[in-house]
This record gives C-alpha cells, structure tokens and sequence, in this order.
C-alpha cells in the first residue's frame, strides 16, 4: 500500500501516512495534534500571493514548488500547462503554487525574481532550489525527485 510524507503544520515533523488513513484526519505522531488534509489532495495548483505566502508555502505540509510568472511572459505560457499537470500527477506529495510576479512584489522582491518563469522549490519553510526559464517537464521531474 503506498504511502504520503506529509509534514505536521504545528510541531513540524513528517509523519508517513498510509493512504487508507488520510480521510480520518490523522493525529500528528510526535506532538498529537490533528492534522487537516483538506488541501493536501485537490490536484491543483495553489494561488500564492504576498499575503498568504507564509501559510501556503513557509507553514506548507509538503514540499512545494512555486511557478513565479506573469501573463505578458511568453514561456510562462508553455510552464502553465505542465504545473497543470504536475498537481494532479503529484497529488498529495508536492504543492504546486502559482505566484503572479507583477502582483505580488513582495516575494518577488524578497527571492529576487529577475526572469520570469521561475520556479522555487521550497522545503520545511526553506528555499532550496530555484530553476530559472522554461524547462521541459522531464526536467522539473528531476529537479524534484528528491521532494517526491
Ligand atoms: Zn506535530
């Protein structure tokens, strides 16, 4: 039976859920609090902006990849629908984020965002990578199986 790493958004450590488990809200193993996975398994790339930052990426249950773009940006275009695709293909184990850049100066200014697309992965509340330009889809696979 597979499983999901999923990581306790109050005490922070991961805690192997098998899938049969993840509808009767899991307690957290180390610091027993429940843990919500209401928005662990929609399928679909998350809106990031400025104000939900910190919630949706920082505090998030797993690993996250954050495709920063803008409408104007060509590639971006050709990104989109990979990101698409990836939420659902990695339902459960990896956060696709869409962060419009022109929208949100903040985080963009703050990960010093200077060509779009850009994508961020993040970890445990940290940035661990950052891919710059439009890659083929095998390639953001391979970027992230370490997250996987
Ligand atoms: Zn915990």
């Amino acid at each position: 039976m597979s499983s999901y790493l999923i990581r306790c958004p109050s005490c922070r450590t991961k805690n192997r859920i098998p899938e049969d488990k993840i509808s009767l809200t899991p307690k957290c193993g180390k610091c027993g609090r429940p843990m919500n996975m209401d928005d662990i398994f929609t399928g679909k790339p998350v809106t990031v902006t400025d104000s939900n930052f910190e919630t949706t990426v920082l505090k998030s249950p797993l690993s996250v990849l954050l495709d920063c773009w803008a409408p104007w940006c060509g590639p971006c275009q050709m990104i989109g629908p990979v990101m698409e695709e990836l939420a659902g293909e990695w339902k459960g184990r990896i956060r696709i984020g869409k962060l419009n850049s022109d929208e949100n100066p903040g985080i963009s200014g703050q990960f010093q965002i200077r060509s779009i697309p850009t994508l961020l992965i993040f970890d445990n509340g940290q940035l661990k990578e950052s891919i710059v330009g439009a890659f083929p889809k095998q390639h953001i696979i391979q970027k992230m199986a370490p997250y996987l």
